[in-house]
């Protein structure tokens, strides 16, 4: 028997009061790998929501890869990287990803969300700011937090007003946006928010975590789609939870950033290294991305989402301008969101309805998401399945 405990009051309301919002959250088993029909509730399914862009999380050669390395090096870092827990397939990686991404250094972390709190932390502090896009991923945000450095949110994907705000400052600080926008899938403005941090000698920090192997020359994300390079985007952080199908994260930088980060960022130096089978496993991953087959799945990914976006067009729903995996269907409404994700399960399509606070208040959507892993047949499931349930959505609502 498992103790009963005794919950504060204030949990119990806090609980409540997300019930009553339509905001309770709760995690879903799945019973299969990350596959594009994955088994849920003895059910199979065709999920449009993971972020296996690419179908790389089940790939038979990161499954071979995590194996051998496992033999080879173990499952456990056993310790942080400063201590003796960097082995010799980090150290892999960290020089693999720099040579494609044509930096002299890259750091790992276990995750991208620490790998953002890791890099804040380090450089911004009070007299150093942090300005950024007012849709940057939650963990930017609480990097800037946890510096405990002045912050300010920028108009999506707004230059001009991101220029008034770093000439609010007298002290030069970090410029920080996401390069693919995570739940609307729109990508920032690199190049001219890159010359703007250069004009005003702020650093400038991209979280590049959906754009990373999906987009641009090779799978380099969005500093090659914007032309930039170490000198005009000297912090770069990818994550391999997403396009790369495994877990962890890293920052791409100079050698003295890297040096410097390596003494200062404490969610780097206090945990323990990423397990070298996962290291070894994005190895080979980083790999398929660079080969032919990962350009065959880029390709296949790009024309699922003009198929997508062709079709969704003739519905009564407004698509977000965005060319990427990610194609949100934006309904506003909490409930509303939750009874079309319910309406597509029972056409079996998995995907689950995002909302407030992950989105701002009244724009909980679909968060769809294709993957190279799809077939046409899934992709036609879905348009059809949303056809019927948008348009049966739209003629009530009319009513
Ligand atoms: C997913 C995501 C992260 C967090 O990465 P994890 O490795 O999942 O912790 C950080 N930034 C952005 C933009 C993301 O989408």
């Amino acid at each position: 028997m498992k103790p009963a405990l005794n919950t504060p009051d204030w949990v119990l309301a806090a609980l409540q009061e997300r019930r009553q919002q339509d905001l309770m959250r709760s995690t879903i088993t799945l019973d299969s790998p990350q596959v594009p029909h994955p088994q849920i509730h003895s059910q199979n399914y065709t999920a449009f929501c993971s972020n296996d862009y690419l179908g790389l999380a089940n790939h038979p050669k990161l499954i071979k890869a995590m194996n051998d390395t496992a033999q080879a090096y173990g499952v456990g870092g056993g310790s942080s990287h400063l201590v003796c827990g960097h082995l010799a397939p980090h150290q892999a990686l960290e020089e693999a990803l720099a040579d494609w991404l044509g930096y002299e250094r890259v750091m790992l972390f276990s995750t991208g969300y620490m790998a953002n709190l890791g890099v804040i932390s380090a450089l911004a502090d009070k007299n150093r700011p942090v300005v950024q896009d007012k849709l940057n991923h939650a963990s930017l945000i609480d990097g800037a937090l946890l510096a405990q450095a002045p912050l300010r949110r920028y108009l999506h994907g707004n230059v001009t007003s991101a220029q008034k705000l770093l000439s609010k400052y007298s002290t030069a600080g970090l410029l920080i946006t996401d390069g693919v926008f995570s739940m609307d899938g729109d990508i920032a403005p690199l190049a001219d928010l890159s010359q703007l941090a250069n004009q005003h000698d702020w650093m400038f920090m991209v979280d590049d975590a959906h754009g990373l192997g999906c987009l641009g020359e090779n799978g380099r994300g969005c500093l090659s789609l914007a032309g930039l390079d170490a000198a005009s985007l000297p912090i770069l952080v990818g994550t391999f939870g997403k396009s790369f199908g495994t877990a962890g994260a890293f920052v791409a930088t100079s050698h003295d950033y890297a040096e410097y980060l390596t003494q200062f960022a404490r969610p780097y130096v206090y945990t323990t290294a990423m397990s070298p089978a996962i290291a070894g496993a994005t190895l080979a991953s980083l790999q398929l991305v660079q080969s032919v087959e990962g350009q065959e799945r880029r390709e296949r990914l790009a024309r699922h989402i003009a198929y997508f976006r062709k079709r969704v067009q003739t519905l009564p729903v407004t698509l977000m301008p965005s060319n990427t995996a990610i194609q949100p269907i934006v309904v506003g409404d909490s409930k509303a969101a939750i009874k079309i994700s319910e309406r597509l399960k029972d056409l079996g399509i998995w995907c689950t309805a995002i909302r407030p606070p992950t989105v701002p208040v009244g724009s909980a959507r679909l968060r769809i998401t294709l993957s190279a892993a799809h077939s046409d047949e899934d992709l036609v499931l879905l348009c059809d399945s949303l056809e019927r349930v948008l348009t049966a959505n739209f003629l009530n609502e009319k009513r």
